[in-house]
This record gives structure tokens, sequence and C-alpha cells, in this order.
């Protein structure tokens, strides 16, 4: 599985509708600070369930929502959608009868997340399992946050062994056990 397309509409700085083209290899992201560079890495991970505030830099989820300027108003809500090719149909069982996977998170103040898998409605652990296995997912160690390797090196032992069974591919196996547990 590969990503191919990332499209914004409303979140957090990117007020009008923006699509990146994703090509395979190595992809950079330049700009002055505050372009919103980050924020693009941050909308990666909320399309792929990410669902602490404090992942977003914020406190609550619908911060992500343009908050609006001195010229511009606030949005009622905010979309991201990401296309990743599974013509390796690597993905999931439930999601692996198709060559194109679009995955669209929407927010709308007061009304919290709507996910969508290909137009069809989905729940947020549908999409967070989606990524798990790939370990591309929302805390996916490939994504690095600015911040991070400091973060990393004063970890507590629980909390790097977690971000080790997320690099070994792991972490999807634990949250099927965990709901097996729950039935
Ligand atoms: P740096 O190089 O300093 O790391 P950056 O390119 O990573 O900068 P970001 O942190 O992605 O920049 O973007 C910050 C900008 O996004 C700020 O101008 C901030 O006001 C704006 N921003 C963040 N959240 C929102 C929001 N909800 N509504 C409107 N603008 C927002
Ligand atoms: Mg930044």
């Amino acid at each position: 599985m590969h990503f191919t397309r990332l499209r914004l509409n409303g979140f957090k700085s990117f007020v009008d509708p923006t699509e990146l083209v994703i090509r395979n290899g190595l992809t950079g992201v330049v700009g002055p600070n505050g372009c919103g560079k980050s924020n693009l890495l941050e909308a990666l991970r909320w399309v792929m369930g990410e669902n602490r505030p404090t992942a977003m830099r914020g406190s609550g989820m619908e911060d992500v929502v343009f908050a609006g300027t001195n010229s511009r108003g606030a949005r009622a809500f905010a979309e991201v959608a990401l296309s990743v090719d599974n013509s390796d149909r690597l993905a999931p069982a439930g999601f692996n009868d198709s060559d194109t996977l679009d995955i669209t998170r929407r927010i709308t103040r007061d009304a919290g997340s709507a996910y969508k898998v290909n137009g069809k409605d989905v729940r947020a652990r549908d999409v967070q399992m989606l990524f798990a296995d790939a370990s591309t997912g929302a805390h996916s160690p490939a994504l690095v946050r600015q911040g991070q390797i400091s973060e990393l090196i004063n970890a507590k032992p629980k909390a790097r062994r977690r971000i080790l069974e997320e690099a070994a591919g792991i972490s999807g196996l634990y949250q099927r056990r965990h709901e097996a547990e729950l039935r």
C-alpha cells in the first residue's frame, strides 16, 4: 500500500481545498516557518484515525477546523481525504476488493467525526485497523513529530516498548486481541 494523494478542505491553515499528489520515492515539503508543513503531517495522521487532540497540537478535536483570520471567517467543518494505492492487495480483509482506497474523515463542529472508505460509512476503528498492520498508522513511529526525538530519549520504558511494538508491526494484533477479549 502507498499513499498517492492527500486532499484538505478547511483543515487548520488549509482553508481552501488543497490537493497534493504523493509520488513514489522521497517527497520533500519546504516552506517558511508557519506555512503549514506540520499541519500537513497532522492531516495525514488525522485521516488515519488519530484521536488525541494533543497530537494535533490542540485542546479539543474541533481545533483542527479552520478557526478564521482577520480577513476570513471560521469554517464549520474540516475534511481530509487520503488516496491509497492498494494494487499489492495488502489491505486487511474487508478493504481488499479494490486497487484504490479513498479514506475520508470529516469533522463538523459539535457533531464529531465521520469516516468513509470508498464512499461507504465506516467506524474510526475500521480506519485505524486498516493502517495498524501497515506500520503507517496514526501512531506510527514512521511519522516523527517536531520535538519527538527528545521525547523519545526521555520516554519511560513502557512507552518505549509501545514504540518498538508499533515498529515491529504487531500493534494491530494487540488491538485485535483487546477487541476479542471485550466480546
Ligand atoms: P515551522 O517551520 O515553524 O515548523 P510549519 O510550516 O510546520 O512551521 P505549521 O505549524 O504547520 O507550520 O502551521 C502553523 C500555522 O497554522 C499557524 O499560522 C497557525 O495559526 C495555523 N493554524 C493552526 N491551526 C489552525 C486553525 N485551526 N485555523 C487556522 N489556522 C490554524
Ligand atoms: Mg513545523
